[in-house]
């Protein structure tokens, strides 16, 4: 793979996010582009080809496998799925970069990771905020001391679900619905990088505040016990139609508070205050976040470092969203399982 001047993408589901993102960021590249879509519809994976300019299309997974073409597969169907289609892929050769959340449980999600250690393909996590400039100045601001020691922080990541998207998230719960698997787990990737720990146990109340139905949660808060003791609250929401997004981290020397950061663009500001001096830190150029993922991806497939968010960060996002539903479902405070 290292000598290929061109890596070929095959999508795996007619999605959303890759239409209105990862399509472009990987034919973005000067070394990469999307040669094939796979839909479970013919018809819609034809019309997903020709409206994307992707010359070949296919409804058989193993179609899009046998393709040569192909190298690296992007998995974006709906969650329940995931396991399947990268076990296969792994088994094919192919370089997986899987959407979040990797999987429904913790084994389907270990077992992910195993098939492509074993078939000797790299597999990463399609999380992307920690591609965000602004989450990288916030990681090495912390890192450099800028607030002193880290005591708590805290997400805010309540948005209102798009109505194009008010399908499946919010009312089929087998393939893997609800707002804590959908957005907890970014928050988790995210505090993880941030704050460069691991999260150790969870508390949390989720709510039904109109959009989902069943017994699927459209809302949650909870607080996240990090191993070295810092406390991070996170609120998450489908239902959320008039806030801004945002991550703050308080420590003993100062704080610093990422405005309108939780989100898809290449947005958002970073404010550094210590005593009474506010600061806007200089983030530089901001750059497209999933156009970082995958040039991260490519070069990890071509043998250079690793993706941006690898797959064992997915097992940790994953691990910590079930012990998230785990503890609002029973009350109780919820040691996140990573095993
Ligand atoms: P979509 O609902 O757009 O697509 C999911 C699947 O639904 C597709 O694979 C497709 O199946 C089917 N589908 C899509 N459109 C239609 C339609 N018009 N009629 C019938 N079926 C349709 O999902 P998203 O793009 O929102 O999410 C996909 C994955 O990506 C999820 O795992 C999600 O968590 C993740 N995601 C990640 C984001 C990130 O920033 N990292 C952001 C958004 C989502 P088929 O392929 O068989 O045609």
């Amino acid at each position: 793979m290292q000598g290929k001047s061109s890596l070929g993408w095959g999508l795996i589901g007619a999605s959303t996010i890759a239409k209105e993102h990862m399509i472009a960021a990987i034919n973005a590249q000067s070394d990469s582009r999307v040669v094939a879509v796979m839909s479970s519809d013919a018809d819609r994976a034809g019309r997903f080809a020709t409206q994307n300019n992707i010359p070949h299309s296919y409804h058989a997974l193993d179609d899009l496998l046998a393709d040569p073409n192909v190298d690296v597969v992007y998995i974006s169907t709906t969650n329940d799925l995931h396991l399947a289609q990268t076990v296969a892929a792994a088994q094919a050769g192919k370089h997986v970069l899987c959407e979040k959340p990797l999987a429904l449980s913790l084994a389907d999600a270990l077992a992910m990771v195993e098939a492509c250690q074993k078939a000797g393909v790299v597999m990463g996590t399609n999380h992307h905020l920690r591609n965000a400039v602004t989450h990288r100045m916030m990681r090495k601001l912390i890192a450099d001391g800028a607030i002193g020691k880290v005591l708590t922080a805290r997400v805010f990541h309540a948005v209102y679900l798009p109505t194009n998207l008010q399908g499946w998230r919010i009312n089929q719960p087998g393939a893997g619905a609800g707002v804590v698997l959908d957005i907890t787990v970014h928050d988790t990737d995210t505090l993880r990088f941030v704050l460069n720990d691991d999260v150790d146990s969870v508390i949390a109340q989720m709510a039904q505040h109109g959009l989902a139905s069943g017994s699927i949660e459209d809302t949650v808060m909870g607080v996240m016990t990090m191993k070295n003791g810092v406390l991070a609250q996170f609120h998450d929401a489908f239902t959320v139609k008039h806030a801004k997004t945002g991550f703050q981290v308080l420590g003993t020397e100062g704080s610093l508070l990422g405005e309108d950061v939780m989100t898809q663009q290449p947005r958002g500001h970073v404010l550094l205050r210590r005593h009474n001096l506010i600061e806007e830190v200089d983030l530089g150029l901001p750059e497209n976040l999933y156009i970082r993922a995958v040039r991260h991806f490519n070069d990890a497939v071509r043998g250079n470092g690793q993706p941006a968010a690898t797959a064992e960060d997915g097992v940790k996002s994953l691990a910590t969203a079930l012990a998230v539903l785990e503890a609002a479902r029973t009350g109780c405070k919820t040691t996140v399982q990573y095993r």
